[in-house]
């Protein structure tokens, strides 16, 4: 395996044939059927297959991912403090998502004609404008002649099982108080609890509603098994006061179930769900419409030695233990908080000069001519070519605010509606359409998760894939998450990632393919080594995009897909200015050596940089790869 240097070769290699589309995610057939996926492989190797001896336990900070799934039923286990059915997987019956709309169902309706409301805000939720929750919530309080009140919980004990990025935290900080100003103008209080032990929330929501005089509580529905469970355990425990509870379709603009294939089960593959989304969402623009604004409350709310006044009182604290984010000033300049910002973000998407270096600039790109909305040179104009450019401003950065839903999906289509007079424009033809298509991905992502909630239980897409055998390297494992394997694409995306709590999307392939291909490191220890670091970390779009990488997932296209390092290099940042900007030890590396220093410097000019000769070999370690895919449970 160990790499050889090329003859001080300046020529390219010529890259694998199954990297021929440059955008793959796009690159789809329909040959996945559902029968392959129907029953759990009966003989699973030990700990998904691993040829680790430490994998099964948590081994320092690069430790494996628990994967305590010997026998299909404990799997998870320390996550069953939610399951009602412990010990179950989520597929044994109706899906969490089933469960918790049966739940709402099951309730009677309310006939309240007075009393409060509270709005139950969740991690997806992080803005008072275009909420259906809120502005549900909202509409209650003024029928009853009540008040509205919102509560979020801060749940560390949640966030660490979530393997919540500090740096996200402190994102959903800065706009949890973006959201208090807001909501304080309106004379509605925002309570923040923290809540010890995360499944304790349900009895605290029914306290909260006693002592402030609820009759209802409204919130988003969120479709992670997890927040599934809470929100059924919210429901039950609210019933026996009579609290009526609402939970709306916000997070995704179609919600999850309505699109089915001819057959009528869930979409697996994107292309033909892609379309059926379009044409259900253009028959049906009343999905993409915005909500209302929240009313005000009226002012006597806050008269002194009211029961509610000392509500206003409630604090956002700035840090929560065990979150504490190092680089608060920077990734303030990078994110700034709020549905402003959000909202200038996708502005400046939409009429900011594209082509631009990107690296290190404010998600909100002021620093960019105006050349008009959807100029061709603006940035969604050439989304097509800039997506794909690493060091580039090409893509919108919209993906922090998106995933903890300071601004919604709907609020990026119509924005894209108006350029196109009042048309949902998806496909492949122009910046919009691409850029609307990726938009699209996101609500495909999370209906994979309600239809197959095991994704989010670590579980593979592909069943029989549980069999691979990975190598599980721990020393391997440390000098990607670190950015040194010799190959300076993949450096420069961890390096990133490490730096900015974000990756482009073209690197977020590159390293997820070369971690569970090229390394053959279970998926399950990137996607949660990901999950800690990202900004925009969201289960849903995570979990598939290694799923995607590592060919367990629903992407058809087969397991021998494996990129080029060093092609995907010449291809994304063929000047090679964002491994100059990461790598700084490569800064002085001149033209194409760029993408391969080991194999085209002399040995002498490649000592010099203090940089590592790649940690593997490209051809050997995609037949090994191959080779573990072709047979799972080979070694
Ligand atoms: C291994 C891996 C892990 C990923 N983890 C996450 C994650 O935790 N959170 C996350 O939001 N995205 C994730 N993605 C998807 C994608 O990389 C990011 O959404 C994108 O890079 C965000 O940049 P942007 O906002 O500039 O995107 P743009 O190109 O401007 O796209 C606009 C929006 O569309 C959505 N979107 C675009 N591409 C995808 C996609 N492939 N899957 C799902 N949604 C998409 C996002 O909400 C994005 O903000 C992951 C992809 C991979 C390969």
């Amino acid at each position: 395996m160990a790499p050889k240097r090329q003859a001080a070769s300046k020529k390219s290699p010529s890259p694998d044939a199954d990297e021929k589309a440059l955008d793959p995610t796009l690159a789809e057939h329909g040959d996945a059927s559902d029968g392959e996926m129907a029953q759990p492989a009966k003989k699973r190797k030990t700990s998904a297959g691993s040829k680790s001896s430490k994998d099964d336990k948590k081994s320092g900070e690069y430790g494996g991912a628990p994967l305590n799934d010997d026998d299909g039923k404990t799997f998870n286990a320390k996550r069953n403090d939610w399951n009602p059915n412990p010990g179950k997987l989520p597929e044994d019956g109706k899906t969490p998502l089933d469960q918790l709309r049966e739940e709402l169902g099951k309730q009677k309706a309310s006939e309240a004609k007075d009393g409060n409301v509270i709005w139950f805000m969740g991690m997806k939720s992080l803005r008072i404008e275009d909420n259906r929750g809120l502005a549900h919530a909202s509409s209650l309080a003024k029928e009853r002649g009540g008040h509205l009140i919102v509560v979020f919980f801060i749940s560390p004990g949640d966030w660490k099982m979530h393997d919540r990025a500090p740096q996200r935290i402190d994102f959903v900080l800065r706009n949890l108080a973006e959201v208090q100003k807001q909501l304080q103008e309106l004379n509605i209080p925002l309570v923040i609890h923290t809540q010890k032990k995360r499944t304790d929330i349900p009895k605290d929501m029914a306290r909260f509603a006693k002592e402030w005089g609820a009759t209802s509580v409204v919130g988003n529905i969120e479709y992670e098994v997890d927040e599934c469970w809470r929100d059924i355990a919210v429901i039950k425990e609210l019933s026996k006061s009579n609290v009526h509870v609402d939970f709306l379709e916000d997070v995704y603009v179609v919600p999850a179930g309505v699109l089915k294939t001819g057959q009528g089960n869930q979409y697996s593959v994107f292309s033909p769900w892609n379309r059926s989304w379009t044409a259900y969402l253009s028959s049906n623009l009343d999905l993409i419409e915005e909500s209302p604004l929240p009313e005000a409350n009226d002012a006597s709310i806050r008269k002194k030695g009211g029961k509610l006044a000392p509500l206003f009182d409630s604090k956002v604290p700035s840090s929560v233990e065990g979150f504490e984010c190092e680089n608060v000033d920077y990734m303030k300049k990078l994110w700034p908080a709020g549905s402003h910002a959000a909202r200038t973000v996708l502005d400046n998407f939409i009429k900011r000069k594209g082509g631009e270096n990107g690296m290190d600039a404010p998600a909100t790109g002021d620093c960019w001519d105006d050349v008009g909305p959807n100029a061709k040179e603006s940035r969604i104009g050439r989304y097509g070519i800039g997506r794909n450019l690493v060091s580039e401003n090409g893509s919108s950065r919209l993906s922090p605010y998106l995933s903890a839903g300071v601004i919604s999906a709907r609020a990026c289509l119509r924005a894209t509606m108006n350029l196109e007079k009042g048309k949902l424009k998806v496909g492949r033809s122009t910046g919009v359409e691409m850029w609307n298509t990726e938009v699209s991905f996101r609500d495909f992502y999370g209906h994979v998760l309600a239809a197959w909630p095991r994704v989010s239980m670590q579980r593979n897409y592909i069943l029989k894939y549980e069999a691979v055998v990975w190598e599980n390297n721990e020393e391997h494992f440390k000098r990607w998450c670190e950015g040194k394997t010799g190959y300076p694409l993949i450096d420069a995306g961890m390096r990133q990632l490490a730096h900015s709590s974000w990756q482009h999307n073209r690197a977020r392939m590159a390293c997820a393919m070369f971690l569970t291909k090229h390394l053959l490191c279970d998926w399950r220890w990137g996607e949660r080594h990901y999950a800690r670091h990202l900004i925009d970390s969201d289960l849903a779009s995570n979990n598939a995009g290694w799923q995607w990488s590592a060919s367990t997932g629903t992407d058809p296209q087969p397991y021998f897909r494996v990129f080029n390092p060093t092609s995907q290099s010449e291809k994304c940042d063929p000047n090679g200015e964002y491994i100059r900007h990461w790598l700084p030890e490569l800064s002085g590396v001149k033209g194409n050596a760029i993408h391969e220093p080991f194999a085209r410097l002399s040995r002498s000019e490649f000592e010099k940089l203090d940089y590592p000769k790649p940690i593997v070999e490209h051809k050997a370690a995609r037949e090994r790869a191959l080779a573990r895919f072709k047979q799972p449970g080979s070694t």
